[in-house]
């Protein structure tokens, strides 16, 4: 045996042992041309996405998928998806991944997470289903707390005021977590027009009763235009970073609430000169329950489920929150619309 022939054969052996072991990952692969055309494919391609090779070699893969999820993505696709049904079945879930290699070449890459969506499932029906049992109780307690006339008691006085609070503080977080399990069960939005000179107003005289004449506020309405969507779910983000602000921001300070056009929409944005936040902090603000100051949430009345609420409902819409903040200094929280959400006097609706 020459040394080609030799060489040829240990090729050959590579590549049967490459080509076994990507027949042994649970993940489907799938070698996509330049003209995303299938190339190659492992078995679990055939169990996930109904490819099987080398029967399909050669189908385009956005024509294949072109009336499923999978494809909804492949069109759209920028980043790995949020799962999606898979072509073979809809109960199983698959999260998607596109990955370039070689000369204009990819992989796509599809991972059963139907497990995964399940226990996110069960999360959520649990937290849905705790605060909605928690909601007659405490209703019941809350409202008996309120019958009670600390000066009947007056010994008790104090400790009847810190239950009244605590009480109070107790319904707003499963009112705010109600809140939360519904926007995530939400798929679709009514599509009404939320106007926003109105919106505003009520904003400003939100900001105006928290305050109590504590800070400067200016509302600056500078877009006319109006938004497409839920009225109701976007009024609580707004006031929800009203709020903030207010609840931020030490006396004497100014908040600014402003409506203004950009090249590519709309922004909505609360500013302030309060307490600001260090940098570290800003990636996971949105979190549930997360906060920068525990002690200054509470004692402000903060749940710490403000920032996801808002989150929400801006993915919801399409929309992205900025936020720019300079601990001592203040900070500023935009709400960033494309100008598919905006409804203007040339726009020609209606
Ligand atoms: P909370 O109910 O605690 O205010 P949020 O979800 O609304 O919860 O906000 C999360 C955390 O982000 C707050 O606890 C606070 O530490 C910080 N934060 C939010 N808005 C502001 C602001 N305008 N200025 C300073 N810190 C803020």
């Amino acid at each position: 045996m020459n040394a080609d022939h030799v060489r040829a054969r240990r090729l050959a052996t590579q590549l049967r042992d490459l080509r076994s072991v990507a027949g042994l990952l649970p993940d489907a692969l799938v070698l996509l041309d330049a003209q995303g055309r299938v190339r190659w494919s492992n078995p679990a391609a055939a169990s996930l996405l109904g490819i099987a090779w080398p029967r399909d070699r050669g189908v385009p893969v956005a024509e294949r998928f072109a009336r499923s999820e999978v494809g909804q993505w492949l069109r759209q696709h920028d980043d790995e998806s949020e799962d999606v049904a898979a072509p073979t079945d809809p109960a199983v879930r698959l999260q998607m991944a596109l990955i370039p290699f070689g000369d204009r070449q990819q992989l796509l890459r599809a991972r059963d997470v139907s497990h995964m969506s399940r226990l996110e499932q069960v999360r959520r029906d649990f937290v849905a289903n705790v605060s909605h049992e928690l909601r007659t109780p405490l209703t019941v307690i809350h409202g008996y707390l309120e019958l009670l006339d600390p000066e009947d008691v007056p010994a008790l006085a104090p400790v009847l005021k810190e239950m009244r609070a605590q009480s109070q503080r107790m319904r707003q977080i499963v009112e705010d977590l109600l809140a939360l399990s519904r926007l995530e069960m939400q798929h679709s939005l009514p599509e009404e027009r939320v106007e926003m000179a109105p919106m505003l107003e009520t904003l400003r005289r939100e900001a105006e009763a928290l305050s109590q004449g504590r800070h400067r506020i200016t509302v600056q309405d500078e877009a006319d235009a109006d938004l497409f969507g839920s009225l109701k779910d976007l009024h609580s983000a707004f006031s929800n970073l009203v709020s903030n602000a207010v609840r931020y921001t030490t006396e004497g300070g100014s908040i600014l609430i402003r409506w203004r056009r950009t090249p590519d929409g709309a922004e909505y944005s609360v500013s302030d000169t309060g307490y600001g936040i260090p940098a570290e902090h800003l990636a996971r603000l949105t979190e549930r329950f997360y906060r920068v100051s525990s002690s200054r949430s509470r004692g402000t009345g903060g749940t710490g489920l403000g920032l996801s609420i808002v989150k929400h409902v801006l993915n919801l819409h399409g929309a992205q929150m900025r936020i720019e903040s300079e601990p001592g200094k203040g900070s500023t929280f935009t709400c960033v619309f494309d100008s598919k959400r905006l409804l203007t006097a040339d726009s020609g609706d209606e």
